[in-house]
């Protein structure tokens, strides 16, 4: 296997070398929070939890929430943005999603007014073109799914691949043409894909880590 990995608690000389990270804040039908880190950058990929519960995951795991650079849509499912406004109006940065994903959140979703809600800074991609937060190039990608504008992401930094395929009802070609070569794969779980070809959408290839929160995979 190429890539290390290990418990964040793990020792530093593996530590020194890892600058790119996936933490799993939560996963499933409670609610989705991941958080993407390279040396410089941090990424929340969807706000799934309270804000509250995001800040102590985040301290959790050693992170400081004032250095979170962007949060990074994927639908606009409750699981996946029942904390989006209270986390975006916090922390006060840029939340990156498609047009019919902010407006369907727009039409589902009231503040605690019972007004629309409002993002802050709300940053609108479209799926097939990548963007740039900090370090990290962000590649969104249209994915099979019940919702507006449902998209997956690959994140790449320093070297490294991570790839979002959350709640994906089937693998198209379309989307397994993005995984190529990735290094790591987020569905439920974090699926490291190891040395058989990186093959996404084969899991039994990858090596299946942990479904828990509070799992951090370094790379
Ligand atoms: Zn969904």
């Amino acid at each position: 296997m190429g890539k290390k990995y290990s418990r964040s608690t793990g020792d530093r000389d593996k530590l020194r070398h890892m600058a790119v990270s996936v933490s799993l804040l939560a996963s499933g039908s409670r609610g989705n929070c991941a958080l993407v880190a390279s040396s410089t950058t941090r990424i929340l990929v969807d706000a799934g939890i309270s804000g509250r519960e995001t800040f102590k995951r985040l301290r959790a795991l050693g992170e400081r929430p004032d250095q979170i650079s962007a949060i990074v849509i994927t639908h606009e499912h409750s699981d996946h943005v029942s904390g989006l406004q209270r986390l975006a109006s916090k922390l006060n940065v840029p939340v990156f999603l498609t047009a019919p994903t902010h407006a369907a959140w727009n039409k589902a979703w009231r503040d605690e007014e019972g007004k629309i809600p409002e993002l802050p800074k709300p940053e609108h991609f479209s799926p097939g073109r990548s963007f740039q937060i900090g370090d990290i190039a962000v590649m969104p990608f249209t994915i099979p799914h019940d919702a507006a504008d449902p998209v997956g992401f690959t994140f790449r930094a320093e070297g490294v691949k991570i790839a979002f395929t959350t709640d994906l009802g089937y693998m198209p070609a379309s989307v397994r043409d993005h995984l190529r070569g990735c290094d790591v794969l987020v569905q439920r779980v974090i699926v490291v894909l190891v040395a058989a070809g990186k093959r996404p959408g084969f899991v039994s290839t990858g090596v299946l880590l942990r479904a828990v929160h509070g799992y951090r995979l370094s790379l």
